[in-house]
């Protein structure tokens, strides 16, 4: 097994138990995203493809620290070399700094609300990208909803006007308002993620209660103006319930726009704790389709420069040289 097959068996996995010498100088944990309040993440990468594991106690996947990062994975009979990848903040090669954890709205499959509330300041910000300014190339930003949409959004552009010193891409992911992109703009952000997280307008009216689809549909056809094609994307979660036809019909729609899909496997939390993560087969079926609707809208996922089509750690990125 190699390429895009090995990395699908080892994301359907998703978790990964850890021995070997101490390996915390590896792990990330996060108030955002897949790995949210959990028991922190690892990134394994054989040098060509880079995977992102929640470590678990339970893990089938076992990565063997050796020491200083060098690593071996075990998973049935696959056996990796590699090492565990350094991490800026949240991920490799990045900051990737959530300034508002915990959410007022209560997505199903997002445990971001039952987290604690609390916001970061913007001098906290400043000093956590100034202590690794020296290892990262770029920053990016993300957050829940602390009172509002309109006051987060105000927050957030004065973090990143603040953030600007550094020189480095900037990418932003919010919830939008219509301003949201002249706004992220204006601010010299390079690149912006606005998610459609469901693929059909049925499953977001369930599972999204308070949220408009259709403004951020909007939002991101504005965005790809401003910020270009190849710089503007949007997350799908595969495993809500869509069928493979509804999630392929999402893609298309999103790449017609100019937008790339990051399609992200179901991290089965929350309101989804009982289902499964998306199989191996699911997930290869599905990145045969986004890679063919990317390259019928002449996108290319390696001119990203920020947030997680740079990172590919939780996803099949169509373009990554596996
Ligand atoms: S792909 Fe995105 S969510 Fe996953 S680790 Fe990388 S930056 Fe974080």
């Amino acid at each position: 097994m190699h390429g895009q097959e090995l990395k699908a068996a080892l994301l359907a996995v998703g978790k990964a138990r850890l021995t070997g010498p101490d390996a915390t100088p590896y792990i990330s944990s996060s108030t955002a995203g897949p790995g949210a309040g959990g028991e922190g993440s690892v990134f394994f990468s054989n040098g060509s493809m880079r995977v992102r594991f929640a470590c678990s106690e339970t893990g089938p996947v076992e990565i063997i620290h050796a020491g200083e990062g060098a690593a071996i994975l075990r998973y049935g009979e696959i056996e990796l070399s590699g090492r565990l990848e350094p991490v800026g903040l949240h991920c490799p090669e990045q900051a990737y700094i959530t300034v508002s954890s915990g959410c007022i709205f209560n997505c199903r499959y997002c445990n971001v609300p039952l987290l604690p509330k609390r916001r970061k300041s913007i001098e906290e910000i400043h000093a956590m990208v100034e202590g690794i300014k020296d290892r990262i190339v770029a920053i990016s930003i993300t957050s829940g909803v602390f009172f509002d949409i309109s006051e987060e959004e105000d927050y957030v552009c004065r973090v990143v006007r603040d953030l600007a010193q550094f020189g480095l891409p900037i990418g932003v992911s919010i919830y939008p308002t219509e301003e949201t992109p002249s706004r992220l703009y204006g601010l010299g952000v390079k690149e912006v993620k606005f998610n459609l997280e469901c693929a059909t307008p049925e499953l977001f009216a369930g599972l999204c209660p308070g949220h408009d689809r259709d403004l951020i549909l909007r939002v991101l056809r504005k965005s790809v103006l401003l910020f270009g094609r190849d710089h503007v994307f949007s997350n799908v979660i595969l495993g809500l319930g869509e069928t493979d036809e509804e999630m392929d019909a999402c893609i298309r729609e999103l790449t017609t726009m100019g937008v790339i899909p990051v399609i992200r496997p179901l991290n089965p939390i929350a309101g989804f704790s009982g289902s499964n993560r998306p199989g191996a087969e699911r997930m290869l079926k599905i990145a045969g389709y986004h890679e063919k609707a990317l390259q019928k809208a002449g996108l290319d996922t390696r001119n990203a420069t920020t947030m997680c089509v740079r990172c590919r750690g939780c996803d099949l990125v169509p373009g990554e040289p596996l």
